[in-house]
């Protein structure tokens, strides 16, 4: 089939015209959260743009295969070794097993993807799962001469490559500024960035999972695992590797240095990176632990696919402010442009020649480098366009399989928060913002008047932990 869609490849800092290895198949992989909490909606930013990204090369016409894997064990809290393992950390906190963690934030976190209207991939791989298959490509590593056992761990030797740093275009003095401050330095590592494949000795003994290996007892690094993963469920090819820009280093670097020396020839040809969601007060972070996840969207009435069209409203490539004055006018938007669809009646034939005129800047749109805001655009062209309404419907129904909107869907299945008049909601808003300052400068007689206020006009509020939630009584 002809390649038409340009994306922005980090490995190459170019948009280029993407042509997969295989002719009309397309491979991807896609870092999985680490199921230690509940994934923020910056982690579910990145997820609906890859989800966008599938859906628009399946739109004009690639077979798409998606892989993920889910991290469970390895990720330590320091992406540079450091530290405690999250898991643990989560187990902790909750006094939980590990894997029941793992369990409960798998299934929150794919309960969540279903709310936003995120597809699952064809396969989902808990690394926990595939431990062997990780211990045979250390040796493989280990044979080749790439990595070495130092201290009782396994560590991948970065000075074997020309171009470890060939995703960055970083070099290793460049790191030593910002990015690896809090880096307490390991003594068994020969250079600066070499990182572990496998731990038998770390500064927490009480990890909870361990298997055996021919090092001794342990467990494994977290990039292992998204190497070995990729390797055996997509082949020695990959097409396309996302993630967030995060992951570039050193997640992504160590994925193609492991990867590459290990099968001796090129491996990832692009890299699809998204940037952050922040909040005013910066980057979204789980272990920072005060994060917004899609229960208090809910819990503050607001359907989670205005989310999404609040993601789809920008660039990937640009950094996102996240604040609830604009998720309200995102929402009171999508309320009109649901009305507008649902309004239109199904009669009349379909003009063949109109709908392909639409179709072509709606797959324009998404083949310049994802521009989802344009593709948007072209959703009100149709509508106010003089196209019959049988037309539009086809039309906007087709585009809503990339846009995952539902657009189409009656107001009573989907739309439990656009029911709520985004006045109201933007008034409660204020009000609990203004209560919030109010007990932060210890001024409680202030915080309760707003609170008896909010109460007389029928609004309950209640605190919570991720922050104040409020209901109609
Ligand atoms: P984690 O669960 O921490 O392994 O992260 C899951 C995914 O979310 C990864 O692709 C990260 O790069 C991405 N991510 C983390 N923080 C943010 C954020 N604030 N905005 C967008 N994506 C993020
Ligand atoms: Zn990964």
């Amino acid at each position: 089939m002809e390649d038409r869609f340009f994306m922005y490849n980090t490995k190459s800092k170019k948009v280029e015209k993407f042509v997969p290895f295989e002719d009309g198949k397309v491979s991807i992989y896609t870092c999985g959260p680490t199921v230690y909490h509940y994934a923020h909606i910056g982690n579910l930013r990145s997820y609906i743009e890859e989800d966008v990204l599938v859906k628009a090369l399946k739109y004009i016409g690639y077979k798409v295969k998606r892989v993920m894997n889910i991290t469970d064990v390895g990720h330590l809290s320091s992406d540079a070794d450091t530290g405690e393992d999250k898991m643990l950390k989560g187990a902790e906190r909750e006094h939980k097993t590990v894997m029941e963690i793992a369990k409960f934030y798998t299934d929150a976190f794919f309960s969540d993807c279903t709310k936003l209207n995120i597809a699952m991939p064809d396969a989902v791989v808990p690394a926990t799962s595939m431990i062997p298959e990780f211990i045979e490509m250390i040796e493989v590593l280990i044979e080749k001469g790439y990595a070495y056992k130092a201290g009782e761990n396994v560590y991948f030797d970065t000075s074997k490559l020309d171009d470890y740093y060939v995703l960055t275009g970083h070099n290793e003095n460049d790191l030593l500024v910002g990015v690896r401050d809090d880096v307490d330095e390991d003594p068994n590592k020969k250079n600066k960035n070499d990182f572990v494949l496998w731990f038998t000795k770390s500064k927490f003994e009480n990890q909870a999972l361990k298997w055996n290996s021919p090092w001794g007892v342990g467990y494994p690094g977290w990039h292992i695992e998204c190497s070995c993963i990729a390797l055996k469920n997509l082949g020695e090819h990959l097409d396309i590797h996302c993630g967030g820009v995060d992951n570039i280093f050193p997640h992504h670097t160590n994925e193609i240095a492991q990867s590459e020396s290990f099968l001796g020839h090129g491996w990832c040809n692009y890299w699809f990176h998204i940037q952050h969601l922040n909040d005013k007060s910066g980057k979204m972070s789980k272990s920072e632990g005060n994060f917004l996840t899609v229960s208090v969207l809910e819990e503050k009435k607001f359907n989670p696919v205005v989310y999404r069209m609040f993601c789809l409203q920008s660039h990937y490539r640009k950094p996102l402010e996240f604040s609830w004055e604009v998720l309200s006018q995102v929402a009171s938007a999508y309320e009109k442009l649901k009305k507008r669809v649902l309004s239109l009646s199904s009669e009349g034939d379909i003009d063949e020649e109109k709908y392909a005129g639409f179709r072509k800047p709606f797959e324009d749109a998404l083949c310049s480098d994802l521009n989802t805001s344009s593709a948007l655009t072209v959703v009100y062209d149709v509508l106010k366009s003089d196209a019959n309404n049988a037309t539009k419907l086809k039309l906007i129904s087709s585009f809503d399989e990339v846009l995952g909107l539902d657009l189409i869907k009656a107001d009573a299945e989907t739309d439990s928060s656009s029911s709520e008049d985004p006045e109201l909601v933007k008034y409660v808003e204020e009000m609990i913002a203004k209560r919030k300052e109010a007990k932060k400068a210890k001024d409680f007689a202030a915080a309760d008047a707003i609170r008896d206020e909010l109460a007389s006009k029928g609004i309950v509020i209640k605190d919570t932990r991720e922050g104040t939630v409020w209901e109609k009584a």
